[in-house]
């Protein structure tokens, strides 16, 4: 018999239904009983994909209308004061979107994935109740339809050390609250069958946990495996390796753990003590965070090493994680080159390697029949021909990669910033933007209908140079001092350059759970990087000269263009983003010869490759410097590179970002005040920074009093000479009424400033 299993499948659709329903239910074109039968529909056809695909354990409660962190606050009864006067679907939405009268909950990313989840607001004052009504129906609707499933619910650690308390103070010290709600949700969820398999979530014990933490594992699942003979308890962790966890895991009565040994091959260290303590294992070996066709043969050795200390009954074999950070299916994959995409394998085509894989491994390769001898054949055969294909081997590229050794700029800071200053004449509290300035629906019109063949490529650079053309005569206007073209021909900052390099693939359908109804298509990295030709030189240059000010160029840095992609597994990732900065470099060397004077290379997504053990993290950090100064290794001293970073918390990782060594930074501040700058005067930060001075996530307007107000703030903390101002991130999901407006205040306030100063 084997035995196979998956963690959890995608709920949007594999057209997104579930994102149309529910869109069309908040904009109230559709009743709220729409959107239970397209749920329904749904939850059904997703088990009997995997149902049909020979999937032995699949889950129910992995469905969910928004959040799975947000059902598991609603089944505990952890409502916020603001919301409680609600009921039902209006209840729900309200904590996850807002209403008139309530601020949405906060929504964070799922560990490091793309996923966001909603933040539990946890408080003293709160009273918490059961409610299981989700999970236990969703139990019997499956049942209905024929299939058995475990149930999955995200485990009482990890609910709790994923929460936030509102009355400040520690959430662990609400622990006692939340657990006894869990006990009482098990012993309802026993009574639904004779036996039950319940999938309790902990990705948390991927973290590096303090003793605290760690010592609410043992008194927990004791608890909670005595609860009910009926149930077999199975603590599921991805992402990471979870070693410490399992150590005390292994002494509690729970009967699975499942561990992820792609992400967290230090997991296979726990399989003595797993052995050793009669537990069955989930071992998660078909990667649910990529595009790739699972490696068979690797796997199959891999499970090989595994059973050689676990006893192969107890194995049960599993996707790393749930499959909701893929994309749904290949099937509506129509465009692309056929090569590449016999490479790829989504949600639906993971399930079947999941049960190739677990059939070989259990009852050896005769007992395959004839269509799974011929997708095991595929399988070989795709992998081998990605191991050779000269779509994505690329040897100059190869070659110029290991023996490229330049790593730093000509000349310090200190001598760089001297000369600058001379050469561009920028006054103190120098004026820019980030770059992007708002994407109108005509913009968005002309790109398609270029992309669709319906204007010609004349008629489309003639629509776009007009915008620069407005957006320079505007920022002229309003006496901004260091201008942006306004990045029209942008439809994102990673998929633009993207599609302008080789070695990366797009998809027609790969849409991937952002947050409630929200997807994104992240493009993919195939093969060996190299730029063909200039990416942005026509348009930067084009714009430089239209104005005698100076026109700064945009690029999107190698780090961020790799973390929001899917990126090959078959070399390490800092070797990908090694080649991505060669191309950079390149575009930075164009841009200079062609007169550009200051580049601006954007880490939007620096913090958020970093990686969730911080024994990993000088590794990342190590080479995603030398990355972005590869980047802007060909910038001349009198070249300014700056970089833009969203939101970051920048206490932890200061002296990295002063290693990037860019000289001018502009970071996502405005929120808080000059809280998150004070970090950098206390390290002595060098280099120049732009503290945004006004929060572009919102359409108010910032009054003239109020910009004044927060400079003042800034310069409480670093001198005049040493600070840029500019709104905190780009502007172009804004409306031209707001950014008008506000960056003329922008422009009024340092005008005052100014004065005041001398
Ligand atoms: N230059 C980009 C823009 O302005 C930066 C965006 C970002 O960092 N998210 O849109
Ligand atoms: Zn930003």
């Amino acid at each position: 018999m084997s035995k196979n299993y998956v963690i959890g499948f995608p709920r949007i659709g594999e057209q997104r239904e579930l994102k149309k329903v529910l869109e069309s239910y908040w904009a109230q074109n559709t009743c709220f009983e729409d959107v239970q039968k397209t749920a329904s529909e749904l939850k059904q056809r997703h088990g009997n994909y995997q149902k049909d695909a020979g999937i032995d354990y699949i889950s129910s409660n992995d469905f969910s209308l928004y959040d799975n962190m947000l059902d598991m606050a609603v089944t505990l009864g952890a409502i916020p004061q603001r919301f409680q006067a609600l009921k039902n679907e209006e209840l729900y939405f309200s904590m996850a979107r807002g209403n008139k009268g309530a601020v949405a909950m906060e929504m964070t990313k799922w560990l490091n994935t793309n996923y966001h989840y909603i933040v539990p607001e946890l408080s003293i004052e709160d009273e918490y109740k059961l409610n299981g009504t989700k999970i236990i129906n969703e139990y019997k609707e499956a049942h209905a339809y024929g299939i058995k499933t475990k149930i999955n619910i995200i485990g009482p650690i990890t609910f709790t050390g994923l929460s936030k308390r509102v009355d400040g103070g520690d959430v662990f010290a609400l622990y006692n609250k939340i657990l006894p709600l869990y006990e009482e949700l098990l012993s309802e969820i026993s009574q639904l069958d004779s036996e039950i398999i319940l999938q309790i979530e902990e990705p948390i014990f991927v973290k590096d946990l303090d003793a605290k933490v760690l010592s609410l594992i043992k008194p927990t699942y004791d608890r909670l495996a005595c609860v009910s003979p009926k149930l077999k308890i199975a603590v599921v962790t991805y992402f990471e390796n979870s070693c410490e966890a399992t150590n005390i895991l292994v002494h509690t009565p729970v009967d699975f753990i499942g561990l992820d040994f792609l992400h967290g091959v230090e997991n296979l260290k726990s399989l003595e003590l797993i052995a050793k303590s009669n537990k069955k294992l989930i071992a998660g070996i078909v990667d649910g965070r990529n595009i790739w066709k699972n490696d068979i043969d690797k796997s199959l050795q891999l499970l090989k090493n595994i059973s050689q200390t676990v006893n192969k009954d107890d194995i049960f074999i599993s996707s790393s994680c749930s499959l909701l950070h893929t994309p749904f299916s290949l099937k509506y994959e129509e465009k692309m080159d056929e090569e590449i995409k016999n490479w790829l394998s989504y949600a639906v085509e993971k399930l079947d390697e999941i049960s190739l894989i677990s059939k070989i491994f259990f009852e050896g390769e005769k007992a395959l029949n004839e269509k799974e001898k011929l997708l095991y054949e595929k399988n070989t055969k795709a992998n081998s021909s990605r191991r050779t294909s000269s779509l994505i081997h690329d040897k100059n590229v190869q070659h110029r990669t290991e023996n490229s050794t330049i790593f730093e700029r000509d000349g310090a800071f200190e001598e760089r910033i001297k000369i600058q200053k001379e050469l561009l004449k920028y006054k103190e509290l120098a004026t820019t933007t980030i770059g992007s300035f708002p994407q109108t629906q005509e913009l968005r019109a002309a790109r398609k209908e270029f992309k669709n063949l319906q204007i010609t490529k004349s008629e489309y650079i003639a629509q776009m140079k007009k915008y620069i053309d407005e957006c320079i005569a505007f920022q002229e206007e309003c006496g901004l001092e260091v201008l942006v073209h306004g990045e029209p021909e942008r439809n994102d900052m990673v998929e633009y350059f993207g599609e302008q390099l080789s070695g990366y693939g797009f998809s027609q359908n790969g849409w991937v759970q952002s947050y409630g109804s929200r997807c994104v298509k992240p493009p993919f990295i195939y093969g060996d990087i190299s730029r063909p030709e200039p990416m942005t030189v026509d348009w930067i240059s084009y714009a430089q000269s239209k104005t005698d000010k100076i026109m700064k160029g945009m690029l999107t840095g190698p780090v961020t263009i790799l973390n929001w992609s899917f990126v090959r597994d078959d070399i390490a990732r800092s070797d990908v983003s090694k080649q991505i900065a060669l191309a950079i470099s390149d575009e930075v060397k164009d841009l200079q010869n062609a007169g550009i004077k200051i580049i601006q290379v954007d880490e939007a997504a620096f913090k958020e490759g970093y990686p969730l053990r911080s024994s990993k993290i000088s590794a990342y950090e190590e080479w995603a410097v030398r990355d972005f100064k590869i980047a802007v290794s060909s910038a001349k001293k009198e070249t300014q590179i700056h970089t833009h970073m969203c939101y970051s918390e920048f206490n932890d990782i200061i002296k990295t970002i002063e290693a990037m060594d860019a000289d001018v930074i502009s970071i996502e501040t405005a929120r808080s005040g000059n809280k998150l700058l004070k970090i950098f005067a206390k390290v002595g930060y060098k280099q120049e920074v732009g503290p945004g001075v006004y929060d572009i996530h919102s359409p108010r307007i910032p009054s003239v009093d109020e910009i004044v107000s927060q400079i003042k703030s800034l310069l409480e903390v670093l001198p005049k000479e040493q600070l840029w101002i500019n709104p905190d991130c780009g502007l172009k999901t804004r409306k031209w009424e707001e950014v008008r407006q506000s960056l003329i205040n922008m422009v009024d306030a340092v005008t005052i400033i100014r004065k005041e100063l001398n």
